[in-house]
């Protein structure tokens, strides 16, 4: 049964289109490549796989409530105040928490044309409605961002850089966007693939500086931790007051805190991981221009490849799959000519291209 004549979901919670993750399994091929959830095809710094594992010898004890020791790793690494750093399962809880906070019936959450889907689905729990700003050749448009705005818009989420486009906007544009949403508004900057770009605080220095800015950032990609949820968000001491409000005191378990912290810590790794991304990332993008597939710079761990219609991005991406390999379908962002490819090993993206390669000689036959 579907429904109930009296046992009734909130408002906006029937008309959720629930998330769709990337596939991990596929028709054909012995061994199967998921390059459909941006994961880090490298795993976890070894420190982090150890700090797990240990923590499972006291999984009778509670984990930290505070993450104290997790908060004052992250803030020593990248620089930043530990007391208004909140940690939760995934960055997706600390963006249920903003829009549980800020959010609700008669708001509106605002977000771009092909941004993350959990803004909507988020918004959308928590009552608000979701309302989505054009974007201009697949890159925020601040002006349209700006333009959507009115005085119902609570929470303005931006992904820089942006999935699954993978493209960014400059930091002035950012700040042009935070000086002048309506006073009511939060900015939410989400950094989920700051980490690809060397030096790139994920515009922490923003949050630094401004009372309506917000960052969230993820353990799930360069980190390789996205089985272990765990993420979390910078901002203002009003901001991080309000979330610590809404959040349950053992959100976090004990064994994600410690892989956090051990892998925060291994900047080594976290280098060698971007260095190794960008190294095939640029492969990938080359290799597939040539033979016809053109796709935007990305600076995340993914591509958009561009097909010349959606018959070919689908006829394509069941041809991957029979070659065991498995990317994203991005027709639900509204991208139905374009399939997302995270970059994987070396191995994984040369079985791409010459799988695709060999699509389209099939395709022009
Ligand atoms: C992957 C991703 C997240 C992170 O999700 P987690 O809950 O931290 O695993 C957040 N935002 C964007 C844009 C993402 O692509």
């Amino acid at each position: 049964m579907s429904s109930h004549p009296d046992i009734i979901p909130q408002p906006g919670i029937m008309q959720i289109s629930p998330y769709v993750a990337g596939k991990s399994t596929a028709q054909g091929g012995n061994r199967v490549t998921k390059l459909s959830s941006n994961e880090n095809p490298l795993g976890p710094s070894p420190a982090a796989k150890a700090a797990y594992i240990e923590a499972a010898g006291t999984l009778e004890t509670y984990p930290s409530s505070d993450h104290a020791p997790l908060r004052m790793a992250i803030a020593t690494v990248h620089g930043l105040d530990a007391s208004r750093i909140i940690c939760g399962a995934g960055s997706d809880e600390i963006i249920a928490f903003l829009c549980n906070t800020y959010a609700g019936i008669g708001d509106e959450v605002l977000y771009t044309e092909h941004g993350f889907s959990m803004y909507a689905i988020s918004a959308q729990a928590a009552g608000a409605t979701p309302v989505a700003a054009p974007e201009t050749n697949l890159h925020a448009d601040v002006d349209a961002l700006l333009a959507a705005c009115n005085d119902h818009t609570k929470l303005v989420f931006l992904a820089n850089p942006n999935n699954p486009t993978g493209t960014m906007i400059p930091h002035s544009e950012i700040t042009r966007l935070a000086e002048n949403l309506p006073p009511q508004a939060l900015l939410v900057l989400d950094g989920a693939y700051a980490e690809f770009i060397e030096g790139f605080d994920g515009h922490a220095s923003l949050v630094e500086t401004r009372d309506n800015v917000v960052m969230t950032r993820t353990f799930s990609k360069i980190y390789g931790l996205g089985g272990a949820r765990i993420g979390w968000g910078y901002g203002p001491e009003h901001v991080i007051g309000a979330l610590n409000r809404v959040r349950g005191p053992f959100n976090v378990s004990a064994g994600a805190l410690k892989a956090a912290e051990a892998a925060v810590q291994d900047v080594g790794y976290t280098t060698h991981c971007r260095t190794e991304n960008a190294k095939w990332r640029a492969w990938l993008q080359s290799a597939l221009r040539e033979i016809g597939i053109p796709s935007d710079e990305s600076f995340a761990n993914f591509i958009l490849t561009r097909f010349e219609n959606p018959t070919m991005a689908e006829a394509a991406d069941a041809y991957l799959q029979t070659r065991g390999l498995v990317v994203r379908n991005v027709a639900g962002y509204g991208l139905p000519a374009c399939l997302r490819i995270t970059i994987g090993d070396e191995i994984a993206c040369r079985a791409v291209a010459s799988a695709l390669a060999d699509f389209m000689k099939g395709a022009r036959a």
